[in-house]
């Protein structure tokens, strides 16, 4: 057999520990989980409706171009229908995006620490990944700008960045995008983006018009709380996205992914209430590391990076055993944990297991 050589080495993706595993590895009767950034009140309660609704219909292939999803959405953005494409998660347009624009040799810009799915989708391609370091755990985009040659084909910005949170702010962004040269894709991963409160804060969305070699990306799978049914999707002008619709696979969402995610946008309400109750819980978890003297990089999405000083996959397994499921294993940042906002118990259940593997 001779598999592509880029791939031989590739490590496959390391999921947070599922909940079952922990328990039954530990003995542990509950076990919460804050590694993976879910909605941990679920999602909105018209999603039960929506899916039942199409479990008659599951021995029939969905609607491959998603077309009433698509058309609510649009609706709900302010574009055109032509301007999404959607994905098996926002995951798979990330390699659709790789795979409709990388050549081996071909270079892609991103920061050292962000979602890993950028890089390994490069990999795949043979592209060359340039890792920009995050300065104080937020992009520099002024040093990404400088590594940009004829070579570049994709700059990948997570905003907000998974793991840190941090944000880069409008002026940035504009700046930034201003002296992209055109031939240069910009990808603005933008799966947290609705639980920013930050003014300073853009969404691409409101730039596509300006930029055309801008896409960005979001998912149902974060505030929306659908992750499990795995659905996301892309926005850019219309020729960007027909491009990376020629690479899709026919049925790559399911019918009750496609139901679910339009019960799920119709319920904004849903979706306020959590960025209110996230907000929330970013700030007791300030004032509890604060009150802990530990250092955390503004956090604007759904989790956050703290400074747990020792290493961190000792501070994983303690917490494990406490029954609290976080991440840990971020290679620039090897003090650090990144913790998921959960319910105010959950956070306060966290906070209480944390100070008691601090003082042991
Ligand atoms: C969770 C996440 C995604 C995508 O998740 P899907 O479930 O595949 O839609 C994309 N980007 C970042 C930065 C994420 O954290």
């Amino acid at each position: 057999m001779l598999p592509k050589p880029q791939i031989v080495n590739l490590p496959v993706y390391q999921p947070g520990k599922p909940i079952e595993e922990v328990k039954r590895e530990l003995g542990l009767d509950e076990v919460i989980k804050l590694a993976s950034n879910e909605n941990p009140y679920g999602c909105s309660p018209r999603v039960r409706a929506a899916i039942e609704h199409e479990l008659s219909q599951i021995s029939l292939y969905p609607d491959g171009s998603a077309a009433e999803l698509t058309a609510a959405l649009a609706d709900h953005l302010g574009v055109s229908r032509e301007q999404i494409i959607f994905g098996c998660g926002s995951d798979e347009i990330i390699a659709l995006i790789a795979r409709a624009f990388l050549l081996p040799g071909d270079e892609t810009i991103m920061a050292d620490q962000t979602f890993s799915v950028y890089k390994s989708n490069a990999d795949i391609e043979g592209a060359v990944s340039i890792e920009v370091p995050l300065k104080n755990g937020a992009h520099d985009l002024e040093t990404m700008l400088s590594h940009v040659s004829t070579r570049t084909k994709i700059i990948w910005i997570c905003n907000p960045n998974n793991p840190t949170g941090t944000i880069v702010s409008k002026s940035e962004l504009i700046s930034f995008l201003d002296r992209v040269p055109g031939q240069a894709l910009v990808v603005l991963d933008e799966a947290y983006a609705e639980f920013v409160t930050d003014a300073s804060y853009q969404e691409g969305i409101a730039l596509l018009d300006k930029y055309p070699n801008l896409v960005v990306l979001k998912t149902f799978s974060k505030i929306y709380g659908l992750a499990s049914l795995r659905i996301g999707y892309g926005v850019g002008q219309i020729g960007v996205i027909k491009l990376i619709n020629q690479v899709r696979e026919p049925f790559n969402t399911t019918r009750i992914a496609q139901a679910a995610a339009k019960a799920a946008l119709a319920d904004q309400e849903f979706v306020n209430d959590c960025r209110t109750k996230n907000s929330r819980g970013i700030d007791y978890l300030f004032s509890q590391f604060q009150r802990l003297n530990l250092a955390y990089f503004p956090a604007h999405g759904n989790f956050i990076m703290v400074d747990v000083k020792r290493p961190a996959v000792e501070m994983f397994q303690s917490l494990l055993t406490l029954g609290i499921i976080v991440r840990a294993g971020f290679s620039k940042y090897p003090n650090y944990i990144r913790v998921s906002v959960g319910t105010d118990e959950q956070n306060q259940k966290f906070i209480t297991a944390l100070e008691q593997v601090l003082g042991e």
